[in-house]
């Protein structure tokens, strides 16, 4: 088959075309490079069936050019990182809303299957023991930059749903879960790569207000697989599903895992969320994902625990690390 996926060059884009490769299909990146890295694709270059496009979601021509010719899309470009959302808001709304619509649209028009990446940020302050699918959304005032994400998703999905009810063509809404792995960035917020790179440097790793909040942290080697079941699963269409891990852990006892597991000298120091991301600022206390349906639809069972990616984190920076500098 020939995948078109948005975001290739991001941090679970480039897994997921990591996966279609060894899968035999084709594979054609469309990523902008604002925070993804070509870095990420390098293993792919010398593939005969894969190709990359530097472009924008916004380009209408250019995304209906590449959809046209492909059996089925992933939409995973998106503007994310608490700290791109914050600090480029309309930015990040503009290519989180008109991006998704231009990629959902193409697709409609040519019938070609897609899934729309989304996240648990979704369901926003909503910190029930184990999010269902259906549960409701509670966000904070739309004046506050840090809901326009959810709010954003939020539309995605509506956008993605609406469009493949009334065409029939096979559309998948996937909600990550804090998802984590190697080639992830802690530039743009991400906490469990920041904390690995504090911890490796020696530098003081960064609770942000108490540390009591807590989130459940998913091996983007569990969810890459799960997408492109989904997609071979007709009784998945037209549905929002959760994929995540198991594992729950407050912010703090995140920091304590980390610093064990990597024998690290770092102090834990408490940041204040004013601090951290400016004034005004709301955090999730709890997300907690429940993925029976996932489990239902594809067997979906999580393999990784959060010291299984923790360690791949930390063996991927080590490695990056002992790569001499070009000279
Ligand atoms: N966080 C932290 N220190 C950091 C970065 C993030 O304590 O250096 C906290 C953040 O405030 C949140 C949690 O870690 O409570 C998860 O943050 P992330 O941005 O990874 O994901 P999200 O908030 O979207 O769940």
């Amino acid at each position: 088959m020939k995948a078109v996926v948005t975001g290739g060059a991001g941090f679970i884009g480039s897994h997921l075309c990591d996966h279609l490769i060894a899968q035999g299909h084709q594979v054609t990146v469309l990523d902008d490079l604002s925070t993804g890295s070509t870095d990420n694709l390098t293993q792919l270059a010398s593939e005969p069936g894969f190709r990359f496009v530097q472009g924008d979601i916004l380009d209408r021509e250019l995304v209906d050019s590449l959809v046209c010719e492909a059996d089925i899309v992933y939409h995973l470009a998106a503007a994310v990182g608490v700290y791109n959302i914050v600090d480029n808001p309309l930015r990040s709304l503009r290519i989180n809303l008109h991006g998704t619509e231009n990629v959902v649209e193409a697709a409609v028009r040519h019938r070609v299957a897609y899934l729309v990446a989304s996240t648990s940020e979704v369901y926003g302050k909503n910190d029930a023991d184990g999010l269902k699918e259906n549960d409701d959304r509670i966000y904070g005032a739309p004046t506050k930059s840090r809901w326009s994400y959810a709010a954003a998703k939020g539309l995605d999905e509506l956008v993605a749903y609406v469009h493949g009810s009334e065409s029939g063509v096979p559309c998948v809404i996937t909600r990550f879960f804090n998802v984590v792995g190697p080639r992830q960035t802690g530039r743009y917020g991400m906490v469990v790569p920041r904390f690995v790179d504090q911890a490796l440097s020696g530098e003081p790793i960064t609770v942000y207000g108490t540390g009591t909040q807590r989130r459940c942290f998913g091996s983007v080697y569990d969810v890459v697989p799960a997408m492109t079941r989904l997609m071979e699963t007709p009784k998945a269409y037209n549905q929002a599903i959760n994929l995540g891990g198991q594992e729950e852990i407050s912010i703090k006892g995140l920091a304590d895992r980390v610093v064990e597991l990597t024998g690290s000298k770092s102090a834990i120091t408490y940041v204040d969320y004013e601090q951290a991301y400016g004034e005004g600022y709301e955090d999730m206390q709890r997300r907690y994902p429940d993925t029976s349906l996932a489990a239902g639809l594809i067997g979906y069972a999580p393999t990784r625990d959060l010291n299984d990616i923790i360690d791949s984190l930390v063996n991927h920076r080590r490695a990056a690390d002992s790569v001499p500098e070009p000279v």
